[in-house]
């Protein structure tokens, strides 16, 4: 076993049987499945929409390369610069080269999943630059030195009265004040911020190929704070981001609410064509775009697994996931979590040292069935086994066990061998220590040979 699959074992035991994390996320889930099936309501067929998104994202993934390419020559066009970073490092290299020529000392962020993957808070902060969230969700968890708990949700696994005690130890504001009080304190903290920055920094949710745009949907307005002001303006994105066209977007912005937050439609949907053109006078005098693969073209070369890339990342298998719930976000140790994490993780880090995330799922399918795209993601948790498997990531002992197995199927002789009562006695040694202790070891009260006799008399 890995370090990291032991640290996710004890870390799974420790959560799952904290009464007080699993009450806060049935609550805060609650409030999101009853928001999603209201969400999902607005759509009179919503299973062809489904069909239509993941048949568009096949399409651009199978010719990845033209379509990137198409988005760098329109956003150029445009008067943008295209960044191409082939991992994290050379991503972090890119911002601080852009961070040192302009003397950038204080960077504002909205959410974005591809800024965690680089860990760039800490490369800015590491490099004397402050760098501030401007979501909620994400300004919570810096605050709290943490980083987000779920792909959309950041602080899911903390109560109103988790947050208010937290603001009250970092900015001694009342104990018990209420969501709304605190939202506003934000939001005069980050005014003042927003109007000096020098960077801004976002995600993307798409990037558009024919017109060499950057598609930008959120609830709170901060993305768009975060590019108006500030001079610069830095957009990182997955290379998988890229759709073909700005019509697209009348099929992916509302399936994306739907499933991420329930919305018909997101509150600020932002298009961006560039830093800001003479006649405008609002935006940034420069934009850049970095396009960041960091693991994605690996993935893209397995030809199973590659359409885990379709994702949106609305975070609907994640709150579906009996696993995730149980055990949550921070188990995983990852920046992506719960079945979509588990699934692309071991190809953006590699397989051996997160098998064991494949491993972490009932395989009951409902994030299959959530997907808005249509990924078959227990079906892609399975290929990731078989992967495990070929490329002899097993341990010793699954080895032996398997031949051992192997052997008595296909050997009657074998099957017969022993006693029930060694049987059993073998079952509850080696099987309660795989198991763990909680699970009952079921006891064989008849061989293979007499039950089946039984049923076919
Ligand atoms: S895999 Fe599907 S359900 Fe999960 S985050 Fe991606 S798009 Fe959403």
């Amino acid at each position: 076993m890995t370090k990291l699959s032991v640290k996710f074992k004890n870390e799974s035991e420790k959560v799952g049987f904290d009464l007080e994390h699993r009450k806060k996320i049935k609550f805060n889930m609650s409030k999101y499945n009853a928001a999603v099936v209201k969400g999902q309501a607005y759509y009179q067929d919503l299973e062809s929409t489904k069909q239509k998104a993941s048949f568009i994202k096949q399409q651009t993934l199978t010719s990845l390369d033209k379509y990137l390419k198409k988005f760098e020559s329109s956003f150029e066009r445009n008067g943008g610069q295209v960044l191409w970073a082939v991992d994290d490092k050379e991503a972090q290299a890119q911002i601080l080269k852009i961070i040192r020529t302009h003397k950038i000392k204080t960077v504002v962020k909205s959410k974005s999943m591809t800024t965690e993957e680089i860990e760039l808070n800490d490369l800015l902060e590491n490099n004397k630059v402050e760098v501030l969230e401007t979501d909620l969700g994400e300004y919570i968890v810096q605050l709290a030195g943490e980083k987000p708990y779920h792909i959309v949700t950041p602080a899911m696994h903390k109560s109103k009265e988790d947050i208010a005690k937290l603001f009250n130890e970092k900015f001694n504001t009342p104990i018990d004040s209420t969501p709304e009080f605190l939202t506003n304190f934000v939001r005069q903290k980050l005014r003042e911020k927003f109007i000096k920055a020098d960077l801004g920094i976002t995600g993307a949710n798409f990037i558009i190929a024919e017109q060499g745009a950057v598609a930008l949907t959120e609830n709170e307005g901060n993305g768009l704070m975060t590019t108006s002001f500030p001079k610069i303006h830095i957009a990182i994105v997955g290379i998988e981001k890229v759709i073909p066209n700005i019509n697209d977007l009348n099929l992916f912005w509302p399936l994306l609410a739907a499933h991420g937050t329930g919305q018909r439609i997101s509150a600020y949907n932002s298009l961006f064509f560039g830093p800001k053109k003479n006649s405008e006078t609002n935006g940034p005098d420069e934009m850049y775009v970095i396009l960041l693969d960091n693991g994605r073209t690996n993935l893209l070369n397995q030809p199973d697994q590659k359409e885990a890339l379709k994702c949106i990342r609305c975070g609907a298998c994640l709150n579906a996931c009996p696993v995730y719930k149980n055990i949550g976000g921070y188990t995983y140790n990852t920046t992506y979590s719960g079945p979509i994490g588990s699934v692309i993780t071991p190809h953006f880090k590699g397989l051996e040292k997160y098998k064991h995330l494949s491993f972490a799922s009932s395989l009951c399918g409902k994030c299959t069935e959530v997907c808005p795209v249509k990924i078959d993601l227990q079906k892609l948790l399975l290929y990731n086994r078989r992967d495990v498997v070929q490329k002899n990531y097993t341990t010793r002992l699954e080895k032996v066990m398997m031949y051992a197995y192997k052997k008595a199927m296909l050997n009657r002789k074998y099957l017969n061998m022993g006693s029930l009562k060694t049987k059993n006695k073998f079952l509850k040694k080696f099987g309660s220590k795989a198991w763990g202790p909680r699970r009952q070891i079921f006891e064989l009260k008849e061989s293979f040979n007499q039950q089946w006799k039984k049923s076919i008399a």
